[in-house]
């Protein structure tokens, strides 16, 4: 042994002596879960010009780092690091933000030393983006988004004990495996099932369907459920080298209303159409001839319902049930089969699988 790396060995033996507390701490720091933060804005990045102030706010203003910062209780439990993806309110993401943000969750979460990861969102379009990465991530390391009701700047700011209770699930072995999980207000939700269900209560994520997974008690993740839907590892999309995502559009019901929708769509290229049906998948029959037209193009035709539960009923074997997805997530799911296929029975099939 060489004369200097006896006299380093000798002065960190003599360090690890006189402050054997720091040398704890900083072993103790390396073991914790490391877990990566993408942050995409939304209102937990919100500004308001007072703490009173919960609507007239502006979304998508503060940075990751401030973000971590302002939650310090975080490292308690977590090697945390943060990516800013895009620091915009929720109404404006795109397919486009959807593709590049499960590439960079793909990526990092295939570094042996990431527990998981956590998405900031926007509560807007929360379940959306959600439901995306639930079929677009190919891992079972936990994937964790969370948001807020109330911007950063509030009284009772819901947003930093839904980042810590996020981050804190994602570090956790009971996250794994689950598919993605929507966490907001001490609640853990799958994000197939789950929508926004109020527009300003802080318990706002709901499934009204099929139930809750669990809750955080304490910071600790309380697990009683999960879906039998394939998600993540079990799902066949693979988009790592798809550049867009093809155009669907949801054709909302009503009494009285023609068929100006469905023809401005397929005016516009559209690849799948979603009915937001009324009850279990009826609609007025003026858009039966639309419809039929889409389908014998080989755009594929799903029918959901515009009720918020249940499976949807369909009548005409030429279109697909969705099951009991929303209009939003039908949507989402059909882009991503048209990914693979055109062929009805096909997609109806996958209707049945995730
Ligand atoms: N419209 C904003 C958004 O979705 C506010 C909703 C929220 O984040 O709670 O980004």
């Amino acid at each position: 042994m060489s004369h200097t790396i006896h006299h380093l060995l000798v002065l960190a033996i003599f360090i690890g002596m006189l402050f054997p507390a720091v040398s704890a701490d900083i072993s103790a720091v390396q073991e914790l879960p490391r877990v990566h933060i993408l942050a995409t804005g939304g209102t937990i990045a919100g500004n308001a010009n007072s703490s009173t102030d919960t609507v007239h706010y502006r979304p998508g203003e503060i940075g990751v780092d401030v973000l971590i910062d302002s939650v310090p209780e975080i490292r308690q439990y977590t090697r945390v690091t943060g990516e800013q993806v895009c620091n915009i309110n929720s109404d404006d993401i795109t397919p486009a933000i959807w593709l590049n943000l499960s590439r960079r969750i793909n990526a990092v979460l295939a570094d042996p030393g990431v527990e998981g990861v956590v998405v900031t969102h926007g509560t807007d379009t929360l379940e959306e983006t959600a439901y995306f990465l639930n079929l677009a991530i190919l891992s079972e390391k936990s994937v964790i988004i969370t948001g807020s009701m109330r911007p950063a700047t509030a009284l009772s700011a819901d947003g930093p004990m839904n980042l810590l209770n996020a981050v804190r699930l994602a570090a956790s072995e009971d996250a794994r495996g689950k598919g993605v999980l929507i966490a907001l207000n001490g609640e853990i939700n799958g994000a197939r099932d789950t929508t926004k269900s109020n527009t300003q209560s802080v318990q706002t994520f709901s499934s009204p369907d099929l139930g809750l997974f669990g809750y955080v008690k304490d910071g600790k993740p309380m697990i009683y459920r999960t879906s039998a839907r394939k998600n993540t590892l079990s799902s066949e999309f693979n988009l790592s080298s798809l550049t867009a995502l093809p155009r669907v559009d949801i054709v909302m019901t009503y009494p009285g209303m023609d068929s100006v929708a469905m023809d401005a769509f397929s005016g516009r290229g559209s690849q799948g159409i979603v009915v937001a049906a009324m009850g279990n998948g009826e609609y007025p029959a003026v858009i039966q001839p639309a419809l039929e037209a889409a389908a014998l193009k080989g755009i594929p035709v799903v029918i959901s319902s515009r009720t918020g539960s249940g499976i949807t009923s369909v009548k005409d074997p030429r279109f697909i049930s969705a099951d009991t997805l929303t209009p939003q997530k039908a949507r989402i799911l059909l882009m991503l089969a048209l990914t693979k296929t055109n062929n009805r029975d096909r997609i109806a099939g996958m209707f049945r699988n995730y």
